[in-house]
């Protein structure tokens, strides 16, 4: 092997990099975010390939030193540098060899520069504020494209875009695109924080041990846990951890008080009650005030029942995927809580009915994710006061940490932001590197969780629709009420039902639970321990974690393979019941047609035999006329006749 070229030892590399002026290398991304040099037009780049031929740039290729530790990739010029890099790399190799260290190091900070330049891009291309219109196309066709090459996968992440906007207007009836469209599209784009931070995944043996510290402080202070759960209750929670969970069973064995059961149990059995040192007559009157919140308005569907539901629903993303193992208390504790108060006051009308009809909360959030806005804000408020703050232990990091947390999930299930999410989602997970947004994450699965139902067991799911129709329904009355046009699948005289189902499973909730699935995989797989493990070192290990959660209602245990997980790969129970749940809807679609058929048959033959009578009315009506016509003329004749 040659050795590594020379270098002038006088000319450090960082030093005789010539400094690029935003002149010659076009603009210098904002600092803050991704710093990185980006050339906006090709005729920049013609420019600097007869600059790349001056004797001044020669230089700084002979002046880089390739085995020194090349800078950080997000350094202003860390573009130039790689550039700088490679062509030194092109001479070394033309002229000799190269250590295959050196090109390795060299190679992989290319490579991660130009991944951080994609990445800012991607960003900056989000952060735009434009309309997107929803794409009819089916999900198994993207879904094949996006799979179907990994090269060319980063390219058709970004020509997502294009795919999102064409619109193929037979795909769905006119009624159901148009719902789509106004409710998972945004019309107005808010800016939201954008975080650079890319959280590490925590080590498994962290986890593990912050695992046994939660269970030991749970066996300390189990013994003061104040609310005690009716028996009934407590039986319906055994089955807390199942997919198939039935939150209407627990709402009438608690009494039409599930969330404040349901929150109960989990922040117990997640030690977080105890890790924050809850004060349990505040937690009681927190609970009950936030249930009261989601009654106030009498909702069919926004209500205490569908809370619990996203909230268990959350759970068993976090308990049986391996969630829960990346995730520190206070993640898991505003996950939780995000879930718990995401659609707190809820007024059982869309953003869109805030905004046409100009309400109170619209001008207030200036028509910008109206509901989220308050749900959040609403919720915030509760906490501050003394009889409400079950946070009031947390410490001001911890607090802020949380408090940023919920604020970007809760906004985040704002459906008009879904093609967003589950575009910049894809983007993330297309790139192969080892961290992932954790807000980002887990602001993706509250809003699968949020919808759902299309994916649980049938008769919950049905039952679902039933209560969500009623609330659109009622919406549409409000509508006529004050002379605004019917929102899509609020008249209730006129709205197709199952092939409003068929088109929010197959465009939104599919695709939706297929990107959670493959985060969740990815987070499964970067939470495996390494091959050698290092969280033996408590001999009581064995019994304190089991592979599988232990007694039902215990405390949640942090396993290494959670139950929910196959080999390397996260189960995914919804899969089975949302193609179950499409062919029930498709039975329907095709009865549905045929009654309609019938009835416009129907209407037809009695509008046909009405219009018949008509027509013979008018012709006896004409015959009589020219009778009596004829009568008078004859008449007439006649008296002429009489005359002459
Ligand atoms: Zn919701």
């Amino acid at each position: 092997m040659a050795s590594p070229p020379e270098k002038k030892k006088d000319a450090l590399e960082e030093a005789s990099v010539p400094i690029a002026p935003t002149s010659k290398n076009g603009q210098l991304a904002k600092k803050g975010s991704l710093t990185i040099l980006r050339r906006p037009s090709s005729k920049n780049l013609a420019g600097r390939g007869s600059r790349h031929s001056s004797s001044q740039d020669d230089d700084a290729v002979d002046a880089v030193d390739l085995a020194n530790d090349a800078p950080a990739v997000d350094n202003p010029d860390a573009c130039e540098k790689a550039a700088l890099r490679l062509r030194s790399l092109l001479r070394h190799l033309q002229q000799g060899e190269v250590p295959a260290a050196v090109l390795q190091q060299n190679l992989q900070f290319a490579a991660d520069v130009l991944e951080s330049v994609y990445l800012d891009e991607a960003r900056c291309e989000e952060q735009q504020d434009r309309a997107i219109t929803i794409s009819l196309e089916p999900p198994s066709r993207k879904s094949r494209r996006v799979t179907s090459n990994d090269k060319s996968s980063r390219r058709q992440v970004g020509d997502e875009e294009d795919e999102l906007s064409e619109v193929e207007p037979d795909a769905v009836p006119q009624e159901v695109r148009e719902w789509l469209a106004s409710t998972f599209t945004r019309q107005l784009s808010t800016s939201r924080r954008k975080t650079d931070e890319k959280p590490r995944f925590r080590s498994v043996a962290n986890a593990i041990r912050a695992g046994i510290f939660v269970e030991r402080i749970y066996r300390r202070l189990s013994s003061a846990t104040f609310l005690q759960l009716p028996p009934e209750v407590t039986e319906i929670l055994k089955s807390v951890d199942d997919w198939t969970f039935n939150v209407w069973k627990l709402q009438e064995a608690s009494n039409n008080t599930p969330l404040r059961c349901l929150a109960y149990e989990l922040l117990n059995r997640y030690g977080l009650l105890h890790k924050f040192k809850m004060p349990p007559a505040t937690l009681e009157t927190f609970l009950t005030q936030i249930e009261a919140g989601y009654c106030k308005y009498k909702n069919p569907y926004h209500n205490n029942v569908h809370a619990a539901d996203v909230m268990q629903t959350m759970h068993y993303m976090l308990s049986q995927t391996g969630l829960m193992n990346w995730l520190n208390d206070v993640e898991i504790l505003a996950t939780l809580m995000a879930a718990l108060i995401h659609d707190y006051e809820h007024t059982g009308t869309t953003n869109n009915f805030h905004v046409m009809s100009g309400s109170e909360t619209a001008i207030l959030y200036n028509d910008r994710a109206v509901l989220e806005n308050h749900h959040i804000c609403a919720a915030f408020r509760l906490l501050r006061g003394e009889d409400h703050n079950v946070l009031v232990n947390l410490s001001r990091e911890e607090y802020r940490e949380f408090r940023s947390l919920v604020i970007e999930m809760v906004l985040a299930t704002d459906m008009s932001s879904h093609f967003q999410q589950i575009k910049a989602m894809k983007t993330m997970l297309a790139l192969q590197d080892t961290s992932l947004d954790k807000a980002k994450a887990l602001s993706l699965v509250l809003h699968c969780c949020d919808i759902s139902h299309p994916s649980k067991p049938w008769h919950l799911h049905e039952r679902w629709t039933t209560q969500l129709l009623e609330e659109f329904f009622r919406q549409g009355d409000k509508e006529r009420e004050l002379g605004l046009p019917y929102s899509p699948l609020c008249d209730r005289n006129n709205t197709l039902v199952a092939e409003s189902q068929i088109g929010f499973i197959d465009f939104i909730v599919d695709p939706s639970l297929g990107v959670c699935g493959d985060l969740l995989d990815k987070v499964a797989a970067l939470s495996v321990p390494p091959s050698t493990p290092t969280i033996a070192e408590e001999p009581q290990n064995d019994h304190l974690m089991p592979p599988v959660v232990a007694e039902p209602g215990g405390p949640i245990k942090r396993p290494v393979r959670p139950c929910g997980v196959v080999g390397s790969e996260v189960r995914r129970p919804w899969q089975d019941c949302l193609s179950a749940n499409k062919s029930r809807w498709k039975e329907r679609a095709t009865k549905d047609a045929e009654l309609r058929a019938e009835a416009a048959l129907r209407n037809e033959k009695v509008n046909g035999d009405a219009e018949d009578s008509v027509i013979e009315d008018t012709i006896k009506e004409e015959d009589e006329n020219k009778e009596n016509n004829g009568t008078a003329e004859e008449n007439e004749e006649e008296k002429t006749e009489e005359n002459e």
